[in-house]
């Protein structure tokens, strides 16, 4: 049996629907007035958006069910099934501790959350019948003030261990504010932790090649391939890896065919840019949306073909933050 790694899975968006379905029925919870039955809900959480933003509204329903108390619930369950269903050995799952703290409390209190935040979410990475290796990314968020994002990272480094990197997710907008976050990244850097970083989404308005010498990885990038290839070399040289993720790109409308990253691989292989395919947010993906499934769906497409599958899936062992053991091929 084949074992594989993901370096890009979102806690907020990595619950099957129908464990996120069967958890609002038991809480009783308002949100099922307008979702009945499963069916609806099904289409609508899984549903293709416009853009981005849109896509991120729904996530921010999960990331508030996510609370200190209830973190254990959607924990083992996420384990169970990438374990059992994708064959998984090694996660890295990403997630904002800040926005699972509970909203009713002033920042001062929900910054000082963040914490236990983290601890219960360590606690449950380890469930005994399902031994797979998960590590955790932080995230950064662009629509949080400094402040709340260096408290952040405070936290992710005195986590350091379980917690293996740091990341800037959100909506891609103020690019312009790139200085400020390779002050976090490199403060990020000096205490021993990994960086990676939403970038080149959507479009290539929020890479700045400053960002290149404190990255190790690039969160998709598809744009840089695809728009400003001159700057693959430099990515080579610096041996920074790029995850992409390749249904997501349809469900947040960036791209309509999953053959539209053929350049994008193409590209990169020319350049000697190494890809990890990852997942992103399967559980918002229609099912079954699992990280063999994207490895099929790209060899259906003709972006990739048998020869390299291997490769790319070594590949994400190479480029993972916290992963001890040799590759696994
Ligand atoms: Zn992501």
């Amino acid at each position: 049996m084949a074992l594989y790694a993901d370096l890009h899975r979102h806690l907020g968006g990595a619950i099957h629907p129908r464990i996120v379905y069967k958890f609002l029925q038991k809480q009783d919870h308002p949100v099922l007035n307008y979702f009945p039955d499963y069916e609806g809900f099904y289409s609508w959480f899984t549903r293709p958006c416009r853009t981005l933003e849109e896509f991120v509204k729904i996530h921010t329903l999960v990331e508030e069910l996510q609370s200190l108390e209830h973190l254990p619930y959607f924990i083992v369950r996420l384990c169970r099934g990438a374990y059992t269903f994708e064959n998984l050995q090694y996660l890295e799952l990403r997630y904002n501790p800040y926005l699972r703290t509970a909203r009713k409390l002033p920042v001062s209190q929900r910054i000082e959350e963040m914490e236990k935040i983290v601890e219960v979410i360590t606690a449950n990475l380890r469930p005994a019948d399902y031994p797979i290796t998960v590590k955790q990314i932080i995230c950064l968020d662009r629509r949080l003030p400094r402040n709340i994002n260096e408290a952040i990272l405070r936290v992710a480094m005195e986590s350091l261990g379980p917690v293996v990197g740091i990341d800037i997710a959100g909506p891609e907008i103020n690019p312009d504010s790139f200085p400020v976050w390779l002050k976090l990244f490199a403060k990020a850097r000096a205490a021993g932790l990994k960086t990676t970083a939403h970038l080149g989404e959507t479009g290539i308005t929020n890479v700045h090649p400053e960002f290149f010498p404190v990255l190790d990885r690039i969160g998709h990038g598809i744009h840089i391939p695809l728009l400003r290839p001159e700057w693959l070399k430099e990515l080579a040289k610096r041996q920074i890896t790029l995850e992409v993720c390749p249904t997501s790109y349809r469900q947040t409308g960036v791209l309509t065919d999953i053959s539209e990253l053929r350049p994008v691989f193409a590209r990169c292989r020319e350049a000697g840019v190494a890809i990890a395919v990852c997942t992103d947010n399967p559980g918002r993906n229609p099912a079954p949306c699992t990280l063999p499934g994207e490895y099929e769906r790209l060899i259906d497409h003709d972006v990739i073909d048998f020869r390299e599958l291997k490769e790319i899936q070594n590949e994400s062992f190479r480029s993972a933050f916290g992963f001890a053991g040799a590759t696994r091929f």
